[in-house]
């Protein structure tokens, strides 16, 4: 039994829908999945009907990955079994996104005052969504003939450091965290292996993150082994997933069901979220 608990889908910067990622993931053989949108919950819905209609043997958690920035850090917090209706939560959504619009706005400015030609327009056509990211920047980039692949044009122009970046809004660890506990979820630190700062770790921790995403795709050996040990040492969580974007060669490097949990900690992941519940 697997379980891939980070998959990203159109609502925000994946390239396939809820329903096309559920049925892709049904037909690999997965036992389930969670949809955690950047910034969104606007593809939960689709995906709960889907299922629903289909009545699949499939286990759907809905779920959200809020990209926070900390003393020049990126930090995901991805939280699981949120509200998705719940109104402070959707308020501060909608205001994240509309920084997001802004910064991606500066971006393109940057990037035409490099000779770049794009527009705004074309980066909103990239994006299906309500939610637009570098990734959007990226895609339209590609499509102008500039880059290959969404890889180089991090590497060379919208990573941190390089020519286009803009540095993100203020949106800290801190708040997401609360915000995911205020709307009944639970939360959990993305890929930890990314953060550059390997320190911040034990001051998200500090925060009261619930669980820690051991297992993914660029997580090496060591690395998950080092993570499943300040798992169990701080009693967390341990969940995985894969971080699919969508199908595809040197775009989308992680395939569905590339990091996975299994029927283990998925239950131990439902009972911690019962009993949390309750209280
Ligand atoms: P943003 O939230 O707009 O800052 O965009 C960051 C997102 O871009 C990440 O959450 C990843 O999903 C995606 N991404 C894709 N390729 C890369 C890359 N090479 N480096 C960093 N982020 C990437
Ligand atoms: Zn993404
Ligand atoms: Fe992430
Ligand atoms: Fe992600």
């Amino acid at each position: 039994m697997k379980y891939d608990l980070h998959v990203h889908t159109t609502a925000s910067d994946g390239v396939l829908s809820p329903t096309e990622v559920i049925q892709k993931a049904y037909r690999a053989g997965l036992s389930g999945l969670a949809i955690t949108d950047h910034d969104t919950v606007s593809g939960l819905q689709e995906a709960q009907e889907f299922l629903r209609k289909e009545s699949l043997d499939f286990t759907f958690i809905p779920g959200i990955e809020m990209n926070t920035e900390w003393d020049e850090n990126e930090i995901h917090i991805l939280g699981y079994f949120l509200d998705p209706l719940y109104g402070p939560l959707l308020d501060r959504l909608v205001e994240i996104r509309q920084m997001r619009y802004q910064r991606a706005q500066k971006m393109v400015q940057n990037l035409q005052a490099m000779n770049y030609q794009i527009g705004m327009e074309q980066v909103k056509k990239m994006a299906e969504g309500e939610m637009i990211g570098r990734p959007h920047i990226a895609r339209a980039l590609i499509e102008n003939g500039y880059f290959r692949s969404i890889d180089e044009a991090f590497l060379k122009l919208l990573g941190r450091g390089k020519p286009a970046f803009v540095p993100r809004y203020k949106f800290l660890p801190a708040e997401a965290i609360q915000l995911i506990k205020e709307a009944g979820g639970v939360s959990v630190l993305a890929h930890p292996g990314l953060i550059r700062d390997p320190g911040k770790i034990a001051e998200v921790i500090q925060l009261g993150i619930e669980g820690i995403e051991v297992y993914y795709p660029q997580h090496s050996s060591e690395q998950t082994d080092y993570f499943l040990t300040i798992a169990r040492r701080e009693n967390l969580l341990i969940t995985g997933g894969s971080d699919f974007h969508g199908p595809g060669g040197e775009e989308n490097r992680n395939h569905l069901g590339m990091a996975s949990i299994d029927a283990i900690n998925l239950r131990r992941l439902y009972k911690y979220y019962d009993v949390k519940k309750k209280e």
